[in-house]
Order: structure tokens, then sequence, then C-alpha cells
């Protein structure tokens, strides 16, 4: 801890919030860079295999995308570690319900199924409200400048909207009692889905929208036809359902996910000697 007389001047939560600043600037910055990365390496890898034709839009992003997109996820990144020396400090204080220990496997898993409900209604009603005309130039028209997103817009936010994805986390303690190990899994599996949802490359399996187990759960197509034009359909994340029930569904979503997984007719490529062209 530091000895600085500045810093002893702070109240102690906050010195405990500061002295958490290592733990969280590996965790925050770490699990974007390392599933942003990750996701980006298979896509990479996806395209110089048989999966090229998975590419959703014809256009691919410029490296000033990835700049763009690479550099706001980290300012993201920031703001998160900056904020949650306020939430060490809550915590010290008493605002939220212990999240130290477990309540038992059975109880852990119910509560990490719970927090995704309660993000995904989060997002999607945040979301939606942060495309109306009056709140989307302060907040989401950042995001919207990848057209083409790429694994790296996953955090791509300006300050407004990177302060309301921040919020869900301290709202959700305020009344729910979560152990710390499920909101590690909870932010974790968050990212890597995100990173899923900005690919550009669609990643689920081909049967996916077929069958009632799988088709609840959104896919990178989804997300992808948010960016490139209608930004009045597909505001969820994890699921689809809220699109669904609020009519917010993109028409076209299931065709342009078939569309996505359509192999190249095997046909044709024999018949001209070349592959059918890329969509
Ligand atoms: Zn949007
Ligand atoms: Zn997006």
């Amino acid at each position: 801890m530091p000895t600085d007389p500045i810093f002893a001047l702070l109240p102690e939560p906050i010195q405990i919030g500061i002295g958490a600043l290592p733990n969280m600037i590996l965790f925050d910055f770490g699990r974007y860079i390392i599933a942003a990365t990750l996701i980006a390496a298979i896509v990479w890898a996806a395209k110089r295999t048989g999966w090229a034709y998975r590419q959703i839009q014809d256009r691919v992003a410029s490296s000033a995308d990835y700049r763009r997109e690479f550099f706001a996820s980290l300012r993201s990144c920031a703001i998160f570690v900056f904020m949650g020396i306020f939430v060490v400090a809550g915590d010290q204080v008493g605002i939220f319900y212990d999240i130290r220990g477990s309540y038992g496997w059975a109880i852990d898993l119910g509560l990490f199924a719970a927090i995704l409900v309660g993000h995904d209604a989060y997002f999607y009603w945040t979301h939606r409200m942060m495309h109306h005309p009056k709140l989307f130039k302060t907040f989401h028209r950042f995001h919207h400048r990848s057209v083409t997103p790429t694994p790296f817009a996953a955090y791509a936010f300006d300050v407004p909207e990177a302060l309301v994805m921040f919020a869900f986390l301290p709202i959700w303690l305020l009344f729910v009692p979560t152990p710390v190990t499920v909101i590690s899994a909870f932010l974790g599996l968050m990212i890597i889905r995100n990173a899923m949802g900005h690919a550009g490359l669609e990643l689920h399996a081909r049967w996916w929208l077929k069958t009632p187990l799988t088709r609840w759960i959104s896919t990178t197509t989804h997300h992808d036809l948010h960016h490139s034009g209608s930004f009045k359909h597909n505001y969820g994340f994890y699921f689809t359902w809220w699109d669904k029930l609020m009519g917010t569904e993109h028409p076209e979503y299931a065709a342009e996910f078939a569309k996505s997984v359509a192999k190249p007719d095997a046909e044709q490529a024999s018949e001209t000697g070349e592959l059918a062209p890329a969509r």
C-alpha cells in the first residue's frame, strides 16, 4: 500500500479500493485483451480454412477500425477499473450484500443463470434507450462507428456508454447477494459472448436456429445485423427473447443467418472449377 501523506488523507474504504487496483487492472484489461485476441485469432484461422464463407459482410474492417475499437475499449477498461475503486469502497462500508464465500454449487449456478438473465434485460433496455434520438449521439454513436465490427469492438464505447455498461454490476449487487466467483464467471462469459457477437464471421453451428435448445441464444449474425444497418432491431445480448417479445427482432434474421452458414454450392464450384463467390 502506498504511504504517501495525501493517500493517508483519503477515507479508509477508498484506500482499500485503491489497494485493489493491481488485481482490477489485471482482471479488466486482461479479460478484454484475452477474449478479443482469442476470438480474433479464431476468426483469422477460420477465414484461412473451410469457414471463409461464413464472413457475414462483404466489407472488411479497415486497420483504422481495429485501432479505434481497440483504443476505445482500453479506455472503457480504464473506466471500469476506476469505477471499481468505488465498488470495493462501497463493499467496505457495507452497501452491498456480502460477496464472499459460496452458497454451494447448485445455488451458485442458479445465481449465475440469474445474473445472465438480469444483465440481458439490462442490456436490452439500456441499449434500446441509447438509440433514442435524444440520447444516441452522447451515448451510443461511437459504438456504431463500427459498421463492420471486429472482436475488438467489444468495449468500443464512448465514456457515457462505458459508465452505463459498468453500472449494471453495482446495481445488481445492491439487490442480489452474489459470490465473487459467480461475478467473475459472469464477467468472463460476458466478454467472450461480446467478442463473439462482434466477430464478423458466424461462429455458431449451422443448426443453431433449427432447434429450441439453442435458438433463444443469440448469434454473431444477430448482432452484426444491428451494426450493419438496422438500428431498430436486435438490441439483445445473450438471448433473443426480449427482441422477440418486443417485436424488435430483425425480420430477415433467420434468412440472414441461413446465408451466413450456407456452404458455397459445391456443384457450381466443380462445374466452374472455382468456389462460388463469397457474399
Ligand atoms: Zn446499438
Ligand atoms: Zn455492438
